[in-house]
């Protein structure tokens, strides 16, 4: 029998491989893991965390402004780029740290470097060759960039959270999570931002309600949308960069961020020379236990492509290790997968949408309710808050949860284990309110909107 120097070699040290690493050398496997940037992943260093710590930062302006109504006697006096991105290094650095601390504590060893597949049991990490029982691809993916004429002087979400100068004027591509993240972001820390989307309509895929509340919202804080064109080509100028619009308008800017996507990061992987097949899109095809066409080796998280979260990541490389070296063959469940888009204000969803629903169901009740917060009364800010219900008419099972408002991530993320636990509307009905809550209205909406 064949002896490899690792029983797993994991290929890059995101959300999804650094669990998998960790836990199968906390196992007592011998595990390596390679990785060719940060330490921690997308999440950590150019993803989630860096982008709740720049919402967090945006919000104050408004706080302080919201302050004002409440009696106190505050002024915004300016907001300095270069300390808060200075404040998310150190954090990161840290982070990062306590990364590295752990996996060596599992007794994992980290080569970094970029990796490649030599065949399905050889992996060369920038000319260390190694060999592997098993081998797990968590590589993730990339911003997509989309090779206009001026391509070049556009950036992307990697470099983003790093801008030496605040941009005063931002254009950006697309109207999903991270457009619309970053448009917020921006917009609230002072920049006027335009977001250009080929089609009509933000965040496609989301609950229709949820998409125009999210649009309505952003407008009146300010955010321009322009719909049906793309970005056709990009020239600096003495005042900016010049953005021209296939509908042929004009944008000026400091920044122009393409945010259309991410691919999935197999480009020179050697997957080919391992028997390892790729999608369309490039993406790792796996099965439902994450192996690839070649039975040693798996892949998890973004390189798949199923659902690019970080606790799905975390989660299949939980499933992975339990059918590797646990003898208990474990699927990933990526149903009723709760989600949140970090806008101002937020978006927080669990289960199907309306259109979803009925295209399963037939029959369904919705319970919706558009109401201003108890807060902006006295602030006066015009934000209002979206909460839907989706019930299955015929088991009175709610199979959509959808909010938009101030907290919507934090109330949603407990309302998932009761969409996950198939919870009834009428044991929503039964459920007691919390008083005075801006949740409270999902217990409270006992007149169906629509069936
Ligand atoms: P990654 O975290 O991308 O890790 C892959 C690692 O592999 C990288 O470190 C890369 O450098 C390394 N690598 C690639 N190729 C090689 C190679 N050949 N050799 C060595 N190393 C290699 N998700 C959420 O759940 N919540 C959020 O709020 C959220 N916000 C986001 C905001 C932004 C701006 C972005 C871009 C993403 C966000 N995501 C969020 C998505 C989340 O970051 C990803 O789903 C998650 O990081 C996927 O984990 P992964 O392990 O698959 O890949
Ligand atoms: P999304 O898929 O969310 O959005 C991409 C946007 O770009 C869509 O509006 C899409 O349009 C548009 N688009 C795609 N291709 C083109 C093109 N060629 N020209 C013009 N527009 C284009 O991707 P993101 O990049 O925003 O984020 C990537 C993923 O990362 C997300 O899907 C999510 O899984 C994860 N993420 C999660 C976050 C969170 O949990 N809060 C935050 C950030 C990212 P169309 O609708 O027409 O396809």
């Amino acid at each position: 029998m064949a002896t490899y120097d690792y029983d797993l070699f994991t290929i890059g040290a995101g959300s999804g491989g650094v669990r998998a690493a960790r836990l199968a050398g906390a196992l007592g496997k011998r595990s390596a893991i390679a990785e060719d940037w940060t330490v921690g992943g997308t999440c950590v260093h150019r993803g989630c965390i860096p982008k709740k710590f720049y919402v967090y930062a945006s919000h104050f302006g408004e706080e302080i402004e919201d302050a004002r109504a409440f009696g106190w006697d505050v002024e915004v006096r300016g907001f300095d780029w270069p300390r808060l991105v200075a404040a998310k290094k150190k954090e990161l650095a840290r982070l990062e740290g306590l990364y590295v601390q752990n996996l060596a504590g599992a007794g994992v060893r980290i080569l970094r470097g970029r990796a490649v597949l030599e065949d399905a049991h050889t992996i060369n990490v920038a000319g260390e060759r190694v060999t592997a029982e098993n081998i797990l691809i968590a590589t993730g993916g990339r911003p997509y960039m989309h090779e206009i004429p001026g391509h070049e002087l556009m950036i992307t979400s990697d470099q983003i959270f790093d801008l030496p100068e605040f941009p005063k004027r931002v254009a950006i591509a697309g109207a999903g999570y991270i457009a619309l993240e970053f448009a917020g972001i921006l917009n609230g820390l002072g920049a006027e931002v335009t977001v250009v989307y080929r089609r009509t309509g933000v965040l496609r895929g989301f609950d229709d309600d949820v998409r125009t509340a999210v649009q309505e919202e952003l407008e009146a804080k300010g955010i321009t949308f322009v719909f049906e064109t793309v970005f056709e080509r990009i020239d600096k100028k003495p005042d900016g960069l010049h953005v021209r619009l296939r509908n042929g308008d004009t944008l000026v800017a400091d920044q122009v961020l393409m945010a259309a996507g991410r691919d999935p990061s197999t480009r020179g992987l050697g997957c080919d020379a391992a028997g390892v097949a790729l999608n369309a899109r490039g993406a790792v095809v796996v099965d439902e236990y994450s192996r690839t066409t070649k039975p040693n080796i798996c892949a998890i998280g973004d390189v798949t492509e199923r659902v690019n979260l970080t606790p799905v990541a975390i989660h299949e490389a939980m499933c992975l290790i339990d059918t590797l070296f646990h003898d208990t063959r474990t699927k990933p469940d990526h149903a009723d997968v709760a989600t949140a888009v970090f806008t101002q204000p937020p978006v927080g969803v669990v289960g199907l949408t309306e259109g979803e629903a009925r295209e399963r169901f037939g029959n369904v009740d919705i319970y919706r309710a558009r109401f201003r917060p108890l807060k902006h009364t006295i602030s006066g800010r015009p934000e209002r808050v979206l909460v839907k219900l989706v019930v299955d008419h015929a088991s009175d099972r709610v199979v959509g949860a959808h909010m938009v408002g101030l907290d919507a991530p934090e109330i949603i993320q407990a309302l998932a284990v009761a969409v996950k636990a198939r919870v009834t509307k009428a044991q929503f009905d039964a459920t007691m309110a919390v008083h005075p809550t801006t949740a409270e209205e999902l217990v409270l909406m006992y007149q169906k909107t629509t069936n």
